[in-house]
């Protein structure tokens, strides 16, 4: 889950990456080592990482996930979640694609979010000089 700069941000109506995926993070990322992570909310992978509670089983659902996926969702850790959380882009971030936010998305029923369309790069669309063209259907980010 990502925070973007840009309103809307499609994660609010998202979620879907954390409740699709293992959240797993080197071990002294929790608060009791050192990090933010809160370690009540996570669990012991193996020797050298933990997990986020809820997302080491066959249906995750990151404990710390609040809200409807798909709907309105946030993460109530955003600001001190791990690593792996951190570094997790949403597509198209940085004009890149990430096909493992188009598959958390995809298994949740929801569409892949589409690329940015050119426009920044364009004059300005003066409507009393020009007939407006007929817009394509965009697909929905939610
Ligand atoms: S799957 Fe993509 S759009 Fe959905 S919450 Fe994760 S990063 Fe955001
Ligand atoms: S800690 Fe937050 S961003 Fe990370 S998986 Fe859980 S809900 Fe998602």
């Amino acid at each position: 889950m990502t925070d973007l700069s840009d309103s809307p941000n499609p994660c609010l109506t998202c979620g879907a990456c954390c409740a699709f995926y293992r959240a797993s993070f080197y071990w002294a990322e929790t608060d009791d080592a050192g990090g933010t992570v809160p370690v009540e909310l996570t669990e012991k992978l193996n020797d050298f990482r933990r997990v986020m509670r809820g997302t080491n089983q066959p249906h995750p659902r990151c404990v710390a996930l609040v809200g409807t996926i798909g709907q309105s969702i946030y993460c109530s850790i955003y600001d001190i979640r791990s690593s792996v959380c951190r570094e997790f882009p949403v597509a198209w971030e940085n004009g890149q694609p990430n096909e493992g936010c188009d598959k958390a998305r995809i298994a949740w029923g929801l569409p892949p979010l589409p690329p940015p369309t050119a426009h920044s790069d364009q004059p300005p669309h003066d409507p009393t000089t020009t007939t407006p063209s007929p817009q394509p259907p965009l697909p929905s980010a939610a």
